[in-house]
């Protein structure tokens, strides 16, 4: 077959997510989804009449989801951007902040940078985490190009403290820096503060994680107006219409229902902490966790063979094949309930 597809995306290795199968029921602990249901608030939002209005354009500025957030957070409108998922809020950074220029990540994160990085043609500074996992801060020091760091960090779960984003941020003035706080919610510290602060911060937020609406699509970003004015310049050169009507109005009923977010955030938390805790026990290895997920390799088993044995017994998990993480699984934390069943499937394996 002829291959129409220009010659610069040769190389172009796309994003391979997580599965979603359709074959059976299984514990589903592998795409960091919640396992709680939106916000009551949401259901309600979504009613007969608004579906009728889908005959209509949304807002393309989503005025009142982002005066919403912007409350929620202490900023202005216009420090506020919505994304179709807080993906396409990195891919607007990545076109307008590195697009044929240069950019700075770690070798274990999230595994869109790289595809970002290759689809607007960045030249990528790849910089291995230490030996323990962590963040390396001090190759992120020298002003070269666009700096991205996930905070808590992804598929590791471990967390950098604000000072030191903050010395990242201030070493860096004349690049931007994003910062990506898909998991911040779970016990990370936010830099959201300091986009006041900086005018080089961008920080990415999702409602896929924390606020059980993965399937609506929808994240933002806060920086200084400047940033957001010129990642708007790319929203609107790709897709003005990005949000939905649904899912504009499904966004601010939740963020407005801060006791029902706090109260599955908290049992997120204390379910995971317990599973860590009977990992370690079982002889696993846990990586420090403050996100919705732990990072986990058991001695004498490879992540694989592990992967295939709970898939086996129906408990999806995440496994990636790099040599530097491949005897580790990432492990969503679910309710308790699921991760008993997770536990209890390990002890038929080991
Ligand atoms: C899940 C995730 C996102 C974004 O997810 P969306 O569903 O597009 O909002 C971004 N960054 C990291 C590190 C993630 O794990």
């Amino acid at each position: 077959m002829k291959n129409f597809m220009v010659s610069r995306y040769a190389a172009l290795e796309a994003y391979v997510p997580g599965e979603q199968p359709r074959d059976m029921e299984y514990v589903k602990l592998n795409t960091n989804e919640s396992p709680f249901p939106p916000a009551p608030g949401v259901m309600a939002a979504i009613n007969g009449e608004e579906l009728e209005k889908l005959k209509l354009y949304s807002d393309p500025e989503g005025k009142d989801l982002r005066d919403a957030i912007a409350a929620h957070f202490g900023v202005k409108r216009e420090n506020v951007l919505l994304g179709n998922g807080s993906d396409e809020i990195l891919a607007f950074a990545f076109f307008a902040f590195c697009a044929g220029e240069k950019v700075l990540f770690p070798d274990i994160t999230y595994g869109f940078y790289p595809v970002y990085s290759e689809l607007v043609g960045a030249n990528a500074e790849i910089i291995p985490l230490k030996e323990d996992f962590s963040i390396d801060i001090n190759k992120y020091m020298g002003d070269r190009g666009m700096v991205v760091i996930a905070n808590p960090n992804a598929p590791t779960g471990m967390a950098l403290p604000l000072a030191d984003i903050e010395k990242i941020v201030a070493a860096n003035p004349s690049n931007v820096v994003l910062v990506d706080e898909a998991y911040v919610d779970f016990g990370g510290e936010s830099a959201v503060n300091l986009v006041k602060k900086y005018e080089n911060l961008i920080v990415a937020r999702t409602f896929s994680k924390s606020r059980s609406l993965a399937g609506a699509r929808l994240g933002f970003g806060i920086a200084s107006e400047g940033l957001i004015a010129d990642m708007n310049k790319i929203k609107y050169s790709l897709n003005p219409y990005n949000i939905n009507r649904l899912t504009l109005l499904a966004g601010k009923a939740s963020i407005e229902d801060v006791e029902y977010f706090e109260k599955n955030v908290r049992a997120i938390i204390e379910a995971r902490e317990y599973t860590v805790s009977e990992l370690r026990t079982r002889g696993f290895t846990v990586l420090e966790s403050k996100a919705n997920f732990v990072f986990a390799a058991k001695e004498g088993k490879s992540g694989e063979e592990l992967y295939r044995e709970l898939k086996a017994r129906g408990v999806l998990v995440r496994h990636f094949t790099k040599e530097r993480i491949k005897d580790y699984l990432r492990i969503t934390i679910g309710t308790k309930e699921q991760m008993n069943v997770l536990l209890c499937k390990l002890d038929e394996i080991i």
